[in-house]
């Protein structure tokens, strides 16, 4: 009599032994070829949910697969636990941010063991620790000395709730990425990466197996434009500047340009602003900054703007056209001025019938008779109303006004991009402090290396009141300056957090090394990552930001390669009840429960099995519970022996084991195959399949005992990655040695896996008319099908009608046909 399959003691047990034998600590001095195995580290705002198992638990079992296929394989964990979230969280408990991160990282930590994944724990990163951060500023300290972050003034967003500046790709839509509060504008000096720099290169995804939808959101995200910037003349006594400059894709429309819109923080504005406008426009102006991004981009709300009293001249035609300002022009987006050509543009056509302004078609439709337009007409057309251009197919045009443009100076060819450069200042205390000393007599100053880290003070009162907590801190602010010893002061502002996350990959290479961010020789030994896997929320914010990271990292010569994720995987989003899983719904699934009843080789099988791993589904315990009877079979199978039956004939021992070693073969194959493209779910299904094969192999006990060691250790050799702790046991149990995770993966026999062949008779009416050789597992369509296609059954029935099929599985074919 056996023991039952408990998944708790030998789940516990065996935990231990890895991790007391070390068994997935990896060195650089291995003869295997390396493999990279990341996946994104999780923020350190709480308890592990089923969300970070999803993440988790199947790309450590890709992990494992690579080790059995021979790979030096890391896959390294740690905690991303500067930030927001657990400022938030201190603030509202009344802790201080570095107390409960590090207890949320205890915790993490040992729900994360729970899983049984081969993370090299020695080499765990903290971003919080000094011993991190003092890299993350180092590195902010390199990208200024090559002129890749510099101070300036900003209109910013600022998340009233976090009482914050936040980043373009933390604002969703107009809200805070964060919190979901509509976002609004301020101006402050901030600190910025030129992130720009890298626009074109970053719209490329050479060399890299990325998803599609990650890659064209970054394309997007740059928003690369080609157009025109024409030069509209001022002429406004007093006013020192002659032109607004305004950004167009359409050149060949500037005939029907009937006025001007600017931001109405545009620096123009005050300027120009006639003093019988000055009222209106300034309660308009007061009235935009009120306004959210959303607000002002929405296209429900209707576009209303303030003519401001002045007028630009229009070059082409020497026309004075009105200048108004309308918070639907971004100052952040292209020049901050736009021409408006209410004709062929949907929203100056709005803006133009709200206040009754000329609408004039320069761009002929194809049937036009010179009649007034019911909307805007934007495709291209025959240039009309443009004097020595008239005629002109639109395209045409677009190079003829650009070439004229620019012989008389007018305008220019050039790029738009909608990309802007990373603003990193945050004015919150949980990050790691920007390295840089304000000298009256020198100005900025950057930290000495030598000095860092610059230590963020743990004394430090943190409630958010939208300034740097750090700045009422004296000791912290007073410093004396590097240069010239004069009394300074230091900046207060930390830096945003995805700063700490766009190196981290680099830090698990070498994650104790003291003299550099990284051991050169061994980031050159382990990266890029070889297989990245992680949420696809991140496409252009972290995703973005390591790419960026990486290239100015190696035009400094620092690294010598440019992407640091050689292949991407997006897993999808597990939901319960039908919703994303959230604490107000009440509706989350915590994975400790189930590993302590069902074991976390239950929970780990049954995430891999539920859905595709990019879709992501719904939780289910029935679901589950299927899964945990699957591994109970399985252990009952394996662990009660097996003994071969005594009336089997030698003919029906010989082909229940070649059908046996077949199958075996066939769902090696089949897995080796999943796991490559980490299409799990199906590789589960397949191992449930052998299971039940061998459970009824077992009963009829026709196959020889080496047929059924062959199939049943293969099974557990397939099975180790997925649940890699019932498979130690019954290794051991079937009298293997320690450990399974250090055998090879198996491989299939491309010839033994051959799909058994079989004869099927073809007739027609019954009579004889041919013999095909078909895969025995041949579904009756696909026989017909085969049947239907040879010259020789199609001769027999051309011109007739099949009125009936009759066919007998492993025998015959038969056409009825009049
Ligand atoms: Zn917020
Ligand atoms: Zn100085």
């Amino acid at each position: 009599m056996t023991a039952n399959y408990n998944p708790q003691e030998i789940e516990k047990k065996w935990q231990q032994r890895w991790a007391e034998d070390r068994l997935y600590e990896v060195t650089e001095n291995s003869p295997k070829p390396k493999y990279y195995a990341l996946t994104m580290f999780p923020y350190t705002s709480g308890d592990l949910h089923i969300g970070h198992w999803y993440a988790m638990a199947p790309s450590d079992v890709h992990a494992r697969f690579r080790r059995m296929q021979g790979y030096n394989v890391l896959h390294p964990m740690g905690f991303d636990a500067f930030g927001l979230p657990a400022e938030n969280a201190a603030i509202k408990r009344g802790i201080h941010p570095f107390t409960w991160t590090m207890q949320n990282i205890d915790n993490m930590r040992r729900q994360l063991k729970s899983i049984g994944a081969i993370y090299d724990w020695s080499r765990e990163v903290i971003t919080c620790l000094p011993e991190y951060y003092r890299w993350t500023q180092w590195f902010f300290l390199k990208l200024y000395e090559n002129g890749l972050a510099y101070r300036g003034k900003a209109q910013v967003n600022w998340c009233p709730h976090c009482q914050t500046v936040l980043a373009n790709e933390q604002v969703v839509d107009g809200f805070c990425e964060r919190c979901g509060t509509a976002v609004s504008r301020r101006d402050l000096e901030q600190w910025f990466f030129r992130i720009t720099k890298y626009a074109d290169e970053l719209m490329q995804h050479d060399g890299i197996d990325w998803p599609e939808r990650i890659k064209t959101m970054q394309r997007n995200w740059v928003g690369k434009s080609t157009g025109t910037e024409i030069s509209f003349a001022l002429d406004h006594p007093g006013v020192a500047e002659k032109e607004i400059r305004v950004f167009t894709t359409r050149p060949d429309t500037t005939f029907g340009v009937t006025f001007m819109v600017l931001a109405p923080e545009h620096p123009l504005v005050e300027k120009l602003t006639s003093p019988d406008k000055k009222a209106e426009v300034e309660e308009y102006i007061a009235r935009s900054r009120r306004q959210t991004e959303i607000e002002r981009l929405s296209m429900e709300r209707e576009k209303d703007g303030v003519f401001i009293g002045a007028y630009a001249t229009n070059r082409l035609n020497g026309e004075k056209v009105p200048i108004w300002i309308a918070d639907y022009v971004l100052l952040s987006y292209g020049t901050g001025a736009v021409m408006a050509v209410p004709a062929h543009d949907e929203r100056d056509f709005a803006f133009a019938r709200r206040y009754n302004l000329p609408i004039r078609v320069v761009i002929a439709p194809p049937d036009w008779q010179g009649g007034k337009l019911e909307q805007a007409y934007i495709e291209p057309g025959t240039m009309v109303n443009s004097g020595k251009f008239d005629g002109l197919p639109s395209q045409q045009g677009i190079e003829a006004i650009s070439d004229f443009l620019e012989q008389k100076n007018w305008g220019k060819r050039t790029v738009s991009y909608k990309l802007r450069d990373w603003l990193i200042s945050r004015q919150r205390y949980w990050g790691a402090p920007i390295p840089i000393i304000y000298c009256p007599n020198c100005g900025i100053i950057p930290v000495p290396e030598k000095d860092l880290p610059v230590l963020l003070p743990e004394d430090a009162e943190f409630k958010p009141t939208g300034e740097s907590p750090l700045k009422y801190h004296q000791q912290f602010v007073n410093t004396t300056c590097p240069k010239c010893s004069s009394p300074a002061r230091r900046e207060t502002d930390t830096m945003d957090t995805f700063m700490c996350s766009s190196w981290y990959f680099l830090r698990y290479a070498s994650p104790h090394f003291e003299k550099a961010a990284f051991d050169e020789a061994k980031v050159k030994y382990w990266l890029p990552v070889d297989l990245y896997t992680g949420g696809a929320e991140h496409a252009v914010m972290h995703l973005f930001y390591a790419r960026f990271f990486i290239k100015a990292l190696r035009d400094m010569g620092l690294v010598s390669f440019g992407e640091p994720f050689t292949r991407l995987f997006n897993q999808g989003v597990i939901i319960a009840e039908k919703q994303k899983m959230s604490k107000s719904r009440g509706n989350v699934i915590t994975p400790d429960a189930y590993v302590s009843e069902l074991g976390a080789d239950a929970v780990r099988a049954y995430l891999m099995f539920v859905a595709p791993w990019e879709q992501g589904g719904e939780w289910n315990d029935s679901g589950i519970s299927g899964i945990s009877r699957w591994l109970n079979r399985l252990w009952n199978l394996l662990t009660e022996g097996y003994g071969e039956g005594v009336k089997v004939s030698p003919e029906e021992k010989q082909k229940a084991g070649r059908d046996l070693s077949r199958l075996t073969h066939q769902t090696i194959r089949k897995v080796t195959q999943d796991l490559e493209k980490l299409r799990l779910n199906t590789m589960i299904a397949a191992l449930m399949e052998f299971t039940n094969y061998l459970a009824k192999a077992k009963e009829e006990g026709a196959v020889d005992l080496s047929h059924w060691k062959e199939a049943s250790d293969t099974l557990l050799l397939l099975l180790a990655p997925a649940c890699p702790h019932i498979a130690e046991e019954l290794w051991q149990q079937t009298g293997h040695s320690y450990s399974i995770h250090n055998q090879s993966w198996p491989r299939w026999d491309e010839e033994l896996a051959k799909d058994e062949e079989i004869t099927l008779v073809v007739q027609v009416n019954g009579k004889l008319r041919d013999r095909i050789t078909v895969p025995a597992s041949i579904t009756e369509a696909e026989a017909r099908d085969t049947a239907l296609n040879r010259q020789r059954v199609k001769s027999y029935i051309e011109g007739k009608k099949i009125i009936k099929t009759i066919y007998v599985p492993r025998r015959l074919i038969n056409f009825v046909v009049r």
